[in-house]
């Protein structure tokens, strides 16, 4: 069976940036699970999956725009120091979730503190990182209907419902 459209996806993975730090790995957990097609996952994890086996290993890089984005720096904003309530708490890099223009709820995460103001970022924190997976095929199944409906995996590293 191959990677395609609906199928259920079990991967290893490592991510790490271009200078080789280790970012993220499910290495000491279950394998991730995904519905491909989707958009479980990053796009250009998606497209390099796609018509792979099980037991295949493969290296990808990821641009931003197939990945989380280039930095928008118009999304970093000095906003008042009251706004956060209990200021005194709020440290570099905390991540808050705000309300943004349009309504809809955001992370951001604090880059500098003033006297007066505090100065969050909304972009991603993997936003403008090209992206270095090793991946792992683990597992290849067919989505059953009711996953497809939910458009998300359901079963032991999946979703789970009430
Ligand atoms: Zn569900």
């Amino acid at each position: 069976m191959q990677i395609s459209k609906d199928s259920v996806v079990s991967i290893d993975y490592k991510l790490t940036d271009d200078s080789g730090n280790l970012m993220d790995s499910s290495e000491g957990s279950d394998p991730l699970a995904y519905l491909h097609g989707a958009g479980n996952i990053i796009s250009g994890l998606e497209t390099a999956l796609l018509g792979k086996s099980v037991g295949e290993e493969l290296k990808v890089r990821i641009a931003p725009e197939d990945a989380y984005g280039v930095r928008d720096d118009s999304k970093k904003q000095a906003v008042p120091k009251e706004l956060f309530g209990d200021e005194e708490e709020v440290k570099i890099g905390a991540q808050y979730h705000a309300e943004g223009p349009d309504g809809t709820h955001v992370a951001v995460t604090v880059m500098e503190i003033t006297d007066d103001t505090i100065t969050v970022d909304a972009n991603h924190p993997l936003a403008g990182y090209h992206l270095n997976f090793e991946v792992k095929i683990v597992e290849i199944r067919s989505a059953t209907k009711e996953e497809l409906e939910h458009g998300h995996v359901h079963g032991p590293h999946g979703h789970h419902h009430d």
